[in-house]
């Protein structure tokens, strides 16, 4: 959806895109474009140094808390709907993710998710009640976005609703740039979490990736102060949920990720930088960027601070077409420089958690996040849309949300 240049005044300081689709995707950027043709292009340029430094090896992940299971292909039809798929969820699993590949063209949602006596984790007419597959907010306690060529879906995001054992149906519903239905396959598999904290807490590795933006590189930038000092920020509001940051590594990463001005489909330049962090070790990838522009917009303007590959990402996936996040180093002039709080706010994203409010809209809009302990409009929360150096607090159930994310490994 194009932006208004009287919009484009308003919205540089802010993180995500206030437009319409925004509101309802509820996620920082990505999810609100549509995407483009698709095509073939596979970068990988990445020219970092992936030797154990610290990586978290695979016998550290496949602890007890942590189990990924693998579901198989399956077929949407002319409908975009796969055939129920069946799953059987263990006694003590307490969190889940559901995680859909498939066509980088196509855009992927979870259509139903039922249990035993037919309860509903997703009520299966949700899609028969809006236009917009992108994502479910009023109908869905536990909200989910769409994302093209891959997504992820975190169970429960919200105490309203919780996970028991039994057998459970789940629906895929697949659709195209233009939000038709899409015929394609898909690969679904889940990541099973068990309550299990650790006495030292957790921790969770992070790749810092270099396009040589602001000139910095593996080199020179882990010895800039403002990186030093946002990565200081970023510690600090994630400590508040008994993750550090850790270990931190440094790569360099196509020059060609610079600017950000297209954001799907396999030849977009969103979907390229994402794509030139493959071979790096398990890590949330943290791109570097100039500037997050847009086709439409003023010329050079920078449309938004940060992006996140998903709500949630891809858990434990690095260089595919959703994984990491983004940040642009634009300061606007006059405006304070919040890179730390972005930082913090997109990983927050990317392990899960929604704005707590969204913006508010020509269309009104401005909805509420499912967490109950979130204060409406609140512009202190770390996850409201807007961030802002006074965006520091984190409520306990959206620590709740972070903490069950299957990125994190025991300290
Ligand atoms: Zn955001």
């Amino acid at each position: 959806m194009p932006l208004r240049d009287s919009q484009l005044r308003t919205i540089h300081m802010h993180l995500c895109v206030p437009v319409v689709m925004a509101m309802l995707l509820a996620a920082c950027g990505p999810a609100e474009e549509r995407p483009g043709p698709a095509g073939d292009v596979i970068s990988e340029d990445a020219t970092g140094d992936s030797a154990s430094d610290g990586a978290p090896q695979d016998s550290e992940r496949s602890t007890a808390r942590l189990q990924h299971v693998e579901l198989g292909t399956f077929d949407s039809s002319a409908a975009g709907l796969t055939d129920p798929i069946a799953f059987d969820l263990p006694v003590g699993v307490t969190a889940m993710v559901i995680r859909v590949e498939g066509d980088p063209a196509g855009h992927y949602i979870i259509a139903a998710l039922e249990r035993d006596a037919g309860f509903s984790l997703i009520p299966k007419a949700w899609l028969a009640q809006t236009p917009l597959p992108d994502a479910c907010v009023g109908p869905c306690a536990n909200r989910i976005a769409a994302q093209p060529g891959a997504a992820a879906f975190l169970f429960p995001n919200t105490p309203l609703v919780d996970l028991r054992p039994g057998k459970h149906s789940l629906k895929i519903f697949a659709f195209d740039a233009a939000r038709k239905p899409m015929k394609t396959s898909v690969s679904v598999s889940l990541d099973w979490v068990r309550p299990k904290d650790p006495p030292n807490g957790w921790r969770l590795p992070i790749n810092i990736c270099f396009t040589s933006a602001m000139g910095w590189t593996k080199a020179t930038g882990p010895q800039q102060p403002r990186l030093t000092a946002a990565l200081a920020t970023a510690k600090k509001l994630f400590g508040q949920a008994g993750i550090t940051l850790a270990p931190i590594r440094w790569f360099d990463v196509s020059k060609s990720g610079q600017y950000i001005a297209t954001r799907t489909g396999p030849t977009s330049d969103l979907m390229k930088l994402f794509k030139s962090g493959a071979g790096l070790p398990i890590g949330v990838n943290v791109f570097l960027t100039e500037r997050i522009i847009k086709k439409g917009a003023l010329p050079g303007a920078n449309v938004a601070l940060g992006l996140a590959g998903g709500v949630p990402g891809v858990p434990n996936s690095v260089g595919h077409a959703r994984d990491g996040v983004v940040l642009s180093l634009h300061i606007p002039t006059g405006q304070e420089d919040v890179l730390g709080y972005t930082l913090a706010h997109e990983l927050g994203h990317y392990l899960g958690l929604f704005h707590s409010s969204e913006a508010k809209g020509a269309s009104g809009g401005g909805a509420h996040d499912t967490l109950p302990d979130t204060a409406e409009h609140d512009q202190h929360n770390l996850m409201y849309w807007s961030v802002t150096s006074s965006a520091t607090q984190l409520s306990h159930e959206q620590r709740q949300v972070l903490r069950r994310s299957p990125w994190l490994i025991a300290n």
